[in-house]
């Protein structure tokens, strides 16, 4: 099965694919998470990148392209994988779908997380993640089960990302809404765009998610 989440920032993609990732066994393809990697290694892609996120702007196609047609592979994906982030432009769309049609591959569901503008400035304000695994919490409305203990692995380092500032989500949303929102009516004519009510609580929205792909 291969999914793709769109949705603005803070929308809760990367909480609902790590979900969709250990229930169905899934490669999860987090593009911003492969790019932060990039960044802290120092890779000529993370050189490249690093100042681009900072601003709060997308990373150019070529290199987003590139990124994904490495890791679509079957030898990557045995069981088939969620895009997180990706695609963002029509043109990585487009490449998508090229790429999936000489692979003789299909997405199965295209889930929306629809989510007002307001909401996401406090979710993004409020997240952050295990130094240690990657698990992501909220202030308010993830917390851990045992204050500053991380649930999946008992780490007690957390980090949060340089762009989740209010000035560079503003940009950040700016340009979910120019580049990636018109990406919509693309997999709505393609037939396999399913919208999700992102406002709900988290185990509302992985009910809902359940009930398309389960
Ligand atoms: P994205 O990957 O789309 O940017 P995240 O999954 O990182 O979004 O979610 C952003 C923040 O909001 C995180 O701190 C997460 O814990 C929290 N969050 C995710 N989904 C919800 C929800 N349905 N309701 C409230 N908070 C949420
Ligand atoms: P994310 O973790 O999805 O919020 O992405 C963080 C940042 O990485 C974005 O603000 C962009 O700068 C960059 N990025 C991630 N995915 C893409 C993509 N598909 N195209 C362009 N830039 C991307
Ligand atoms: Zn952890």
């Amino acid at each position: 099965m291969n999914i793709i989440l769109l949705g603005p920032p803070g929308a809760g993609k990367g909480t609902q694919s790590d979900y969709l990732r250990d229930t169905y066994k899934l490669t999860k393809l987090a593009t911003g998470d492969m790019l932060r990697a990039a960044v802290a290694s120092g890779s000529e892609i993370g050189l490249k990148a690093k100042a681009v996120m900072a601003a709060g702007a997308l990373v150019s196609d070529d290199i987003m392209i590139g990124i994904i047609r490495d890791a679509i592979s079957d030898s990557n994906c045995p069981n088939g994988f969620i895009l997180d982030g990706f695609p963002r432009t029509t043109a990585q769309a487009a490449a998508l779908d090229g790429m999936l049609e000489e692979e003789g591959k299909k997405i199965d569901y295209v889930i929306e997380l629809k989510v007002d503008d307001a909401a996401l400035v406090a979710r993004i304000a409020g997240r952050y993640s295990c130094k240690k695994c990657g698990a992501g919490y909220h202030d308010t409305f993830r917390k851990p089960a045992v204050a500053d203990r991380c649930d999946a692995c008992d780490s007690t380092e957390f980090t949060r990302r340089e762009d989740d500032k209010a000035e560079t989500v503003a940009k950040r949303l700016e340009q979910y809404h120019a580049m990636t929102a018109p990406l919509l009516p693309h997999y709505k004519a393609a037939g396999n765009l399913r919208t999700v009510d992102g406002m709900a609580d988290i185990a509302e929205v992985t009910l809902a998610i359940n009930g398309i792909v389960g």
